[in-house]
C-alpha cells in the first residue's frame, strides 16, 4: 500500500512542480514514507535521516517528511527528537502535503498532520489523475481494519476499515489502464471486508473485469473470515482473477490464534481452503506465519510446521514476533529471542523445500506470462510474472513489455524461473 500512497503522493506534489530528483543527493526535499509493520521502522527513520544530514552538511538543508504510518504513530515524538524533519503526515493526511510543503518553504515551521481524514483524501485524490504507467500495479480500495489483533497496530494507524466507491475505482481503473497498466492488485489492509454501500468485492472485480485492456485482477490482503460465498464463486467465473490468493493464518495453533484475537480456528480456514479449491481447483495459496507469538510452545510451533505441509502454500512470509508498541500483544512476556530465531530458521527451511518441490514441478511446463520490462543486468532478458505471481526471465530480443505470453519453463530456483517462449503462442488467461 505504502507503493500506492508514494505513487498518488507524487501525483500530488507534481501539481506544485515537484518533479523526481534524477539522483538521490540532488533532491532538496525528502518524502520519507514510512510502513510500521516491520521491526525497527523508526530506527530505520532516524538512520535515514541522519545519512542526509551527512550528504547536506556542507550544503543548504532540504526539506524532510516522513509520511506513512511511523508517522502517525510516532509524530510527536520524531519532530521533538530529529530537528532536521520539518513536518510528519499521516496515511490518511497525505493528501495535504502541498500544503505542508508550502507552509515549510515560507514559514519555516514544524507541522504534524495526522488527521484521520479518508473521506478527505479519497475525495482530493479523485480529482488527480493518477501518471503510474507500470504493467502491474497496485489500487488501493479500501483501507483501515476493524479486527483488532492482538500484535497489529493498522487498526490505530490507518483506522477504521473504509471502502472506496466503485464509482471512483473504475474511474481509476481506467486512468490506468489508459497509462498501459495491464495488471491490477487491489489493495486493502482487511480488502475483502470490502463494502461500499452494500457492494462487496466481487462485485468490484465483476466492474473492473469489464475495462478491456485490463489483463489480469489480483487483491491483497485477505482475512479468512470475510471470505464471503460471492468472493469464491467468482473465483469460479472470472477469467481476469488471477488463481492466486494471499491469505494469512499466522499460526498453526488454535490457542496462539485465540490468543491473537484472530476470531478463527485452523479447522475454519482448512475448510475454507476447501470450498475455494472445489470452486477452482487451479487456486493456489500464499501466507503470513509469526513464529514465536508470546506463550507459543513447541507443539504450537509444530503445529504451525504441519499446516504448511497440509495446505502445501506456495508461498509464505514469516517473522519472528515483535512487539508493536502500543498494541495489547507488546503487554505480553515474550518467547525466548533465540528460541524463536531457531523456530524461524526451522520453519523457513521448510518453506523453501516446499517452494522448490512446487517450482520443480512447473519444469518443463507451461504458463502464461505478464510481461514487465527488461532485466537492467542483461539487456536480452525479459522479466515477468505468471499467474502465480512467480517471477519469470526470457532470453528474446523481442519487445514483450504488456505482453501476455505462454512460456516454457526450462528451469529455476526458489526466486526466479527461467523459460522461453513457446513456439506457438496463445494469449489465454489460465494455464493446464
Ligand atoms: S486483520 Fe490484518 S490488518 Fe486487521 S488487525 Fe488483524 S493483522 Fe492487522
Amino acid at each position: 500500500m505504502n507503493e500506492y500512497d508514494s505513487n498518488r503522493i507524487y501525483d500530488i506534489v507534481k501539481k506544485i512542480n515537484y518533479t523526481k530528483a534524477k539522483k538521490l543527493s540532488d533532491a532538496n526535499c525528502y518524502v520519507l514514507n514510512t510502513c510500521h509493520i516491520r521491526e525497527k521502522a523508526t530506527d530505520k527513520v532516524y538512520h535515514d535521516v541522519g545519512r542526509l544530514k551527512k550528504e547536506f552538511k556542507n550544503r543548504p538543508k532540504p526539506i524532510v517528511v516522513v509520511t506513512g504510518c511511523v508517522a502517525q504513530a510516532e509524530g510527536e515524538v520524531l519532530l521533538k527528537k530529529e530537528k532536521y524533519i520539518d513536518a510528519v503526515i499521516g496515511p490518511q493526511s497525505f493528501h495535504l502535503i502541498n500544503n505542508t510543503l508550502q507552509k515549510i518553504e515560507n514559514q519555516n515551521k514544524k507541522i504534524n498532520s495526522t488527521e484521520f481524514d479518508v473521506i478527505d483524501k479519497f475525495d482530493t485524490l479523485n480529482q488527480i489523475k493518477t501518471s503510474n504507467s507500470d504493467i502491474s500495479t497496485f489500487l488501493t480500495i479500501q483501507e483501515g481494519c476493524d479486527k483488532f489483533c492482538k500484535f497489529c497496530v493498522v487498526p490505530y494507524t490507518r483506522g477504521a476499515e473504509f471502502s472506496r466507491s466503485i464509482d471512483e475505482l473504475k474511474k481509476e481503473c481506467k486512468d490506468l489502464v489508459s497509462n498501459g497498466v495491464k495488471e491490477i492488485t487491489l489493495l486493502g489492509q482487511n480488502v475483502n471486508a470490502y463494502n461500499h454501500q452494500e457492494k462487496k468485492l466481487s462485485h468490484l472485480i465483476d466492474e473492473l473485469s469489464k475495462i478491456n485492456d485490463l489483463k489480469r485482477i489480483r487483491y491483497t490482503t485477505s482475512h479468512p473470515n470475510d471470505f464471503s460465498k460471492d468472493l469464491i464463486e467468482i473465483h469460479k467465473t472470472s477469467h481476469k482473477l488471477m488463481p492466486m490468493i494471499h491469505l494469512p493464518v499466522q499460526s498453526g495453533s488454535n490457542k496462539i490464534l485465540k490468543a491473537m484475537n484472530r476470531k478463527h480456528t485452523i479447522e475454519y480456514y482448512l475448510e475454507l481452503i476447501n470450498k475455494i479449491k472445489e470452486a477452482n481447483p487451479l487456486i493456489r495459496f500464499s501466507s503470513d506465519f509469526i513464529i514465536g507469538y508470546p506463550g507459543e510452545t513447541e507443539k504450537d510451533f509444530e503445529d504451525s510446521l504441519s499446516l504448511l505441509e497440509e495446505v502445501n502454500f506456495i508461498n509464505c512470509y514469516s517473522f519472528v514476533f515483535s512487539p508493536r508498541p502500543g498494541t495489547p500483544a507488546s503487554l505480553l512476556t515474550q518467547v525466548n529471542y533465540d528460541l524463536a530465531q531457531k523456530r524461524l530458521a526451522i520453519f523457513q527451511k521448510k518453506v523453501k523445500e516446499i517452494k522448490i518441490k512446487y517450482r520443480k514441478k512447473l519444469f518443463n511446463k507451461k504458463s502464461l506470462v505478464l510481461f514487465e520490462n527488461k532485466s537492467e543486468k542483461n539487456s536480452n532478458h525479459y522479466f515477468g510474472r505468471d499467474e502465480y505471481s512467480n517471477s519469470v526471465i526470457v532470453k528474446t530480443n523481442e519487445n514483450l513489455k504488456g505482453k501476455i505470453k505462454e512460456v516454457k519453463i526450462l528451469n529455476g530456483n526458489h526466486s526466479t524461473l527461467f523459460g522461453e517462449i513457446s513456439k506457438v503462442d496463445k494469449e489465454k488467461v489460465f494455464a493446464a
